[in-house]
């Protein structure tokens, strides 16, 4: 949760719109139908050395497990679909030839499917699909090897990484059936995962993460290893006073990816601070906060948002420790007793939370907020509400004021 380069870098304590992928098989059997025509139409039948093109496909789905924190305390382990993560498939193209890359695409993002082919003169050979913990350009999970986040060196980019086993001289079509990622680093493929959640509802037409960047993209870097000595927090990259690498990389360690809102919070940081165009409001201190209690304005606005994200993007109204243990930010029964008033980034979330809910007076989502981000830096929430929002258009009054006096937030 907190901001690396705060005065506390200490851990939590608790706490592709529709993708290119959906149409991956589709589109590389069309390209394949594609390139056997133009094979056709280059051949002339007079040539008389007319090349068979061959396709060889291997099939499958791309599952994961992992301890659910969003399902409570106990965790259950369950399996997911790995949706929008890139393979590579390898192999020789003749008998005699190299292991060699063949082709490369993302897993479906609706299930985790794949169809990794290639088409050449002849069947490829000694074949395997290699997978990676990333999403085309858009987002990674790094941390493989020796270096350790934290420790020296931690600015390692080395993605996740594993193989099939080796076909020698497979069929046309061969089905891997369901290729599970190997335990010990199921939760890059979970943090891979979840991140859709959040592209998904990022809010602009852009491919990439914010309107202020179209064609190359700033990629969301996060680092975790399951040994990791230090994470939960997003590495602010030039944070007045900052003494750290300053990498902009989100960084998790050991069973921190258990939750989706955590993984999703810090993404939330990274978030605002892209949609601010690499800006990022003066907050200076931020020791110690907690979802019930503050401990500046500042504090309250930044970690609020983030925390919104999360559950915006999952579609939920929660704040969900990588434990499992819980709070409904809207249950007033729970939260009832949390401190009052914009300092409390649980107050600020729950008031974002309604404000870009589905009856909300923002429209059913966040995206004007997200336009508002893009044009204007908000040093905190009473900024945001009282300044910003009726610079563009957002209401300050009627529901929108409701919401945030229900909240204890009131101006
Ligand atoms: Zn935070």
């Amino acid at each position: 949760m907190p901001i690396r380069s705060q005065t506390s870098s200490a851990p939590e304590t608790g706490p592709m719109g529709s993708p290119a992928g959906t149409s991956t098989r589709r589109r590389t059997l069309a390209a394949a139908l594609a390139l056997g025509a133009g094979l056709a139409l280059a051949t002339p039948f007079t040539a008389g050395t007319a090349v068979a093109a061959s396709t060889t496909c291997l099939n499958g789905a791309l599952t994961y497990d992992h301890n659910d924190a969003e399902a409570g305390t106990r965790k259950p382990l369950v399996t997911e679909r790995s949706r929008n993560s890139n393979w590579e498939l390898w192999g020789r193209k003749a008998a005699a030839g190299q292991v060699e890359r063949l082709s490369g695409g993302l897993t479906s993002a609706t299930d985790g499917g794949f169809s990794a082919c290639y088409t050449g003169t002849t069947a490829p050979r000694d074949v395997h699909v290699r997978f990676f913990s990333s999403a085309g350009d858009l987002w990674r999970v790094v941390g493989a090897g020796t270096a350790k986040p934290g420790g020296p060196n931690w600015k390692n980019e080395t993605q996740y990484t594993f193989t099939t086993a080796t076909q020698s001289t497979p069929a046309a079509t061969t089905n891997l059936g369901t290729v599970k990622v190997p335990r010990s680093m199921q939760q890059a493929w979970k943090i891979t995962d979840t991140l859709n959640q959040l592209y998904w509802k990022r809010g602009t037409a852009s491919r990439c993460w914010t309107a202020h960047q179209t064609s190359t993209c700033d990629p969301l870097t996060v680092a975790w290893r399951q040994d990791g000595s230090s994470g939960g927090f997003w590495d602010h990259p030039s944070f007045p006073g900052d003494t750290s690498d300053g990498t902009d990389w989100v960084v998790l360690k050991a069973d921190d990816p258990d939750s989706k809102h955590l993984i999703l919070h810090e993404a939330g940081h990274w978030l605002q601070w892209q949609l601010h165009n690499k800006q990022w409001p003066p907050v200076y201190d931020c020791s110690g906060h907690s979802l019930d209690k503050g401990a500046s304005a500042a504090c309250g606005w930044t970690e609020g948002f983030a925390n919104a994200v999360a559950a915006y993007a999952l579609g939920d109204t929660r704040y969900v420790f990588s434990t499992g243990d819980s709070y409904d930010l809207l249950d007033q029964r729970v939260v009832g007793s949390w401190g009052k008033g914009d300092w409390v980034e649980g107050r600020v979330a729950a008031a974002l939370i309604e404000l870009w809910g589905p009856n909300g007076p923002d429209g059913g989502n966040w995206n004007r907020t997200v336009a508002l981000m893009n044009r204007y830096v908000s040093s905190d929430f009473k900024q945001y509400f009282t300044q910003h929002r009726p610079l563009t258009g957002l209401s300050t009054t009627g529901a929108a004021k409701t919401i945030i006096n229900r909240n204890t937030i009131v101006y």
